[in-house]
């Protein structure tokens, strides 16, 4: 935190801290993309725009610890710009919605900031679909990935929804918590989900 916290300054790179851009020219093109994944756990598939080192993990840690709401254009736009390469089906764009600790913490939601992002970009609606029914009660972090699932499935329920839903978050670890929101976002009606983050870890 201490260490991000002195990295990052809005007026500076958060690779490289050259004044300017949050992300400069040279440490964009330096970022790896993440290969697209295809279904897993009722997410009908899941696209992610970097892989999570250097500048890009750099820029969401900037978002998410240091509530840096500048971080989140040139996430949602290398976002947006994988999405449109990827192509999608889906129809509205809605979010892995935050721990409320975190967002009042923050003063904003880090994964609601890059999907408007997002839906701006593609031209879709954003849409507040879902939320977290506080259901998950181990540490995540503590499970394999059977665990994680059962651990989180119930964590989330959703609005009802007719159209193939495009579900944002900033992170893909295991996928279970995609998972998590794509079975409530079905139970509610969503045809298919499709996940688009910032990386993939
Ligand atoms: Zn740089």
């Amino acid at each position: 935190m201490s260490a991000v916290r002195d990295l990052v300054s809005p007026g500076r790179c958060v690779g490289c801290r050259l004044v300017g851009a949050l992300l400069c020219r040279a440490c964009a093109a330096a970022l790896r993309p993440a290969p697209a994944g295809g279904p897993q756990d009722g997410v009908d598939r899941i696209v992610a725009a970097w892989s999570y080192e250097g500048a890009a993990r750099d820029l969401v840690l900037a978002l998410k610890l240091r509530g840096l709401r500048g971080a989140a254009s040139p996430l949602s736009a290398a976002m947006c710009a994988r999405g449109r390469e990827a192509g999608t089906l889906a129809r509205v764009v809605t979010w892995v919605p935050g721990r409320a600790r975190d967002v009042r913490r923050r003063g904003f939601d880090h994964a609601e900031a890059l999907a408007r992002g997002v839906a701006a970009g593609l031209g879709l609606p954003a849409r507040r679909l879902l939320a977290r029914t506080g259901a998950a009660r181990l540490d995540q972090t503590t499970l394999d990935a059977p665990g994680r699932r059962a651990n989180l499935s119930g964590a989330f329920v959703a609005r009802a929804c007719a159209a193939p839903v495009l579900l944002v978050d900033d992170v893909v670890t295991t996928g279970a918590t995609a998972a998590s929101c794509a079975w409530a976002l079905k139970s509610a009606g969503a045809p298919r989900v499709e996940a688009l983050v910032a990386c993939r870890a």
